[in-house]
């Protein structure tokens, strides 16, 4: 089954407004220069609709970098799926290391994001990832397939089809290091055969993307590899020259 590439940008808590306006308008100028590949920027709620607003239209497509599974509620910080779907907003990354690692993001809250985030239409994106030490002790697998079950937990096939996996080594996160391009598809050809073993035929129609350290220099050699389907980058999103060189790599 083919799968469309998808390069997925991560800003962070990084851009102001005015900082934002650049890099839209950036993406914005170069936009005719997509083909082939699905892409979107992440970027943090204060400029959401602002992204969401610039890029209607253009083949750029907005996600956001977090979702609160209640609908509405007593959760201060928090948005939830039909607010980021009011903006619109198509996308949500959901369980990343640095939630999980500053925020007590747990496989069971990752869980309950993805459902909220289905349930409302909204396409989660959702990042598993080994730390160091647990590469080093051979647990990689063993880590990412807990993080799997538990945060996909429930899902029916149909539900599976939607989303798109994001396995991100967390030593290779805003490090400079980066997965070799075998190692990661060692890792992806893992999740397939555990998604395949968990939903079926669908698992080969879910895109999952690499994301650590990715940039223009290594991203073909990354993106031939038979089940790495895209990006989710961090610091090469935040320069539109950058990022498009990921994008026209895919
Ligand atoms: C990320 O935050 O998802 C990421 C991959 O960051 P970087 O590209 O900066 O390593």
């Amino acid at each position: 089954m083919s799968r469309k590439t998808m390069i997925a940008g991560n800003w962070k808590m990084n851009n102001t407004v005015a900082e934002a306006r650049e890099l839209v308008e950036g993406l914005k100028a170069r936009a005719s220069e997509i083909a082939g590949v699905d892409v979107v920027v992440c970027p943090p709620v204060t400029t959401l609709a602002y992204a969401a607003e610039q890029f209607a239209g253009t083949p750029v497509k907005v996600g956001a970098q977090n979702v609160h599974w209640a609908e509405s509620g007593a959760y201060t910080g928090e948005v939830s799926a039909s607010m980021l779907k009011e903006i619109p907003v198509e996308y949500v990354i959901i369980g990343h290391s640095e939630r999980r690692q500053y925020f007590g993001e747990t496989d069971g809250t990752v869980n309950q994001r993805v459902k909220a985030a289905l349930a409302a239409g909204l396409t989660p994106i959702v990042c598993v990832g080994e730390l160091l030490e647990q590469r080093e002790t051979g647990e990689t697998e063993a880590v990412v397939k807990t993080q799997v079950e538990v945060g996909l937990d429930g899902l029916t096939a149909d539900d599976a089809a939607k989303i798109v996996v994001a396995y991100e080594p967390v030593w290779a996160i805003g490090t400079g290091l980066t997965a070799s391009p075998e190692q990661a598809q060692e890792v992806h050809a893992f999740l397939r055969n555990l998604l395949r073993g968990l939903f079926g035929a669908v698992a080969d129609g879910i895109r999952i993307l690499y994301g650590g350290s990715m940039k223009p220099a290594n991203a073909k050699d990354l993106l031939a590899q038979a089940d790495i389907d895209g990006g989710l980058i961090g610091g090469a999103s935040l320069k539109a020259d950058d990022f498009m060189g990921i994008i026209l790599s895919g």
